[in-house]
């Protein structure tokens, strides 16, 4: 067969094969290019999920009568003026295959006005036949009308799905690209109903959070901390959602590299590894996370609509990601936990997935440096795994705990214990229910992993040493991990034929159950794969043996004991959520109390 170069019609359909996969990544390549045209303002119009029209308009730069036609040529751009580099990149565009791309298959019109001229011009392209160009009025700037998309290639019409999810899909990229430009005022309107008009009045970091909380919810507002770090010279901003307010996907996932949104399996597992054990597992957390990176680490060219890029320098990236994000939650302590209030009662907090939220509905406590340190002084008075040959142990005198303290203490003043499960708290302005063995279990788990980082874990030898019968393949695992269960202060060693003796025990974890802890390491052991490195087996492992050990649900604390715990959880990382993710407290304002009962 001979070999002959393609008609440019059929080469352009075949570039839409990648570059257009349904109506939204049209919306995604004009708002791109109305972004690179310098525009401070861009209207879309949506009809039909965007199968019979969108259309995008921009007050940006125009494109004169000359250049029209080449606009709409493959590979005519005026986006790369130096020929021999691709490196330099800073606008989203820079191929030139987009226009011709969507001329190629659906009816396309561009209406342009620059400045400096009294006239628009426009040209049609139907299904890649290119129509004479035509006197139009509009202001300067561009409007690009795309209508009956796919109407060319009948294969790739069959593929598209109901207006409502084609909107979702819009929406989406919308909200992406606004997000990446809060300098730019954006409106949405679909099927008449303008769902969105975001004004770019707002600073920068105002600016992304409201366009950020009009598509999570605005309760996200409450439910945020924010992120500014930078390591070698790449810069990360933005937005994480506590823990506790998580989502059923990741789609609430906003990534943003140098103002373009990707989508980035790196950062996606950068994320990931950052919420671990934070967020129970199936569940996602949401956030915005804007990096800078200087664009000779970065490739952006590896993707046809360039929604992947690739780092060079991808450990450093990974690293400030992970790093970041859990020193600020961790230094967000207990703070970040989920604030249940009227919430609970269900009725507020629904978003738009239709789960109920988190909501706050009380100001945030605020804890200052000051009272983490007032708060770490009481933190070696364990009430619970009352490991007393600790010779740190100290006992404070918390009974006589007044009202007027109640302010220092932003869990307050322990007033009952209920069902030998719950501690119910006086705050400042409101009640606090904690779940005592979730924040027990917390407690003991970030001192395992201090201890275990730090190098400190102690042991407590027991006195008379425990045979377990574990199985013979359970006791060929512990026999393999002598040397990292004894970093964790678990001294065992095999014994008979399926037995092991264990020596000594972590000394937080007190005495307990200690035939059920080792059962629980050596479940833990076997799911955890070869993949996972061994700090974060240790901390697997450190989680199960807290869970173990903590006070259990149904356990009596005295007022002392209870006091204790709560000022534990104040000065602990993480103390919001139990290591399995769920809340260790929930907290109730005054002013909810009262609307509850209808007081307000
Ligand atoms: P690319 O964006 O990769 O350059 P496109 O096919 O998307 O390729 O666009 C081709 C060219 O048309 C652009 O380089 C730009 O010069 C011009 N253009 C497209 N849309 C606009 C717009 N909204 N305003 C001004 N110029 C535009
Ligand atoms: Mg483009």
């Amino acid at each position: 067969m001979k070999i002959r170069r393609l008609p440019e019609g059929l080469v352009n359909r075949i570039a839409a094969g990648e570059v257009v996969e349904r109506p939204a990544s049209v919306v995604k390549e004009l708002i791109e290019n109305s972004i690179d045209s310098g525009a401070r303002r861009i209207e879309i119009f949506i009809e039909e999920g965007g199968q019979a029209l969108i259309r995008v308009s921009d007050d940006g730069s125009g494109i004169n009568r000359e250049e029209l036609p080449l606009a709409i040529e493959r590979h005519a751009t005026s986006k790369i003026q130096n020929y021999t580099t691709l490196s330099e990149i800073d606008t989203l565009g820079f191929r030139g295959e987009a226009l011709p791309s969507i001329g190629s298959i659906a009816r396309m019109a561009i209406i342009s006005r620059v400045k400096n001229s009294q006239q628009a011009w426009r040209i049609n392209v139907n299904g890649g036949d290119v129509l004479p160009i035509e006197p139009a009025a509009r202001a300067v700037g561009t409007d690009v009308l795309v209508r009956d998309i796919f109407f060319a290639t009948p294969a790739r019409l069959k593929f598209m799905k109901t207006p409502k999810t084609e909107n979702g899909h819009i929406t989406d990229v919308v909200v992406r690209l606004s997000m990446a430009r809060p300098d730019i005022d954006f409106r949405l309107t679909l099927n008449g109903r303008q769902l969105f008009n975001l004004s770019s009045e707002l600073s920068v970091d105002e600016g992304r959070l409201t366009r950020l909380s009009r598509v999570v919810g605005n309760d996200f507002r409450k439910n945020n901390l924010v992120l500014k770090s930078e390591r070698e010279g790449i810069k990360l901003n933005g937005y994480i959602g506590f823990p506790s307010y998580n989502r059923s996907t990741s789609q609430h996932q906003y990534l943003f590299v140098n103002k373009r949104p990707v989508h980035d399996k790196m950062l996606n597992g950068a994320l990931r590894g950052a919420y671990r054990d934070l967020i129970p597992s199936g569940r996602h957390p949401v956030c915005a996370l804007f990096l800078e990176v200087p664009s000779h680490l970065l490739d952006v060219n590896v993707h046809p609509t360039k929604a992947e890029v690739r780092f060079s320098n991808i450990g450093t990236i990974r690293g400030l990601v992970v790093g970041s994000i859990r020193h600020s939650l961790s230094a967000a302590g207990h703070r970040t936990a989920m604030a249940g209030g009227v919430g609970v009662f269900g009725s507020l907090g629904k978003n738009n997935e239709g789960e109920k939220t988190n909501t706050v509905i009380n100001k945030t406590s605020k804890i200052s440096s000051k009272d983490l340190r007032t708060q770490s002084e009481l933190i070696n008075t364990d009430p619970i795994a009352r490991s007393s040959d600790n010779p740190e142990v100290r006992t404070n005198d918390l009974d006589g705990f007044h009202e007027q303290e109640e302010k220092d203490y932003p869990l307050g003043a322990a007033r009952a214990q209920v069902h030998a499960t719950y501690i119910v708290s006086q705050t400042i302005d409101g009640i606090v229910i904690v779940d005592q063995h979730a924040a027990h279990e917390r407690i003991v788990y970030e001192r395992m992993k201090k201890e275990l980082e730090e190098g400190t874990v102690k042991s407590q030898i027991l006195l008379i040493p425990e045979v377990v019968e574990v199985g013979s393949e359970a006791a060929n695992f512990i026999d393999n991990r002598v040397k990292e269960l004894g970093a964790l202060g678990l001294i065992i060693e095999p014994f008979g034929p399926g037995t092991v003796l264990v020596r000594e025990v972590p000394a937080i974890l007190g005495e307990g159950n200690i035939k059920g802890l080792v059962q629980d390491i050596v479940d833990n052991f076997s799911y955890l794969g070869a993949r996972d490195t061994l700090i974060e087996r240790l901390y697997e492992i450190c989680a199960s043996m807290a869970c173990h050990s903590s006070v259990r649900a149904g356990r009596l604390l005295n007022n002392h004991e209870m006091n204790q715990l709560l000022r534990q959880m104040e000065a602990t990382p993480n103390s919001g959520q139990c290591n399995h993710g769920r809340p260790t407290y929930i907290e109730l304002a005054l002013g909810d109390i009262e609307k509850l009962f209808g007081r307000r």
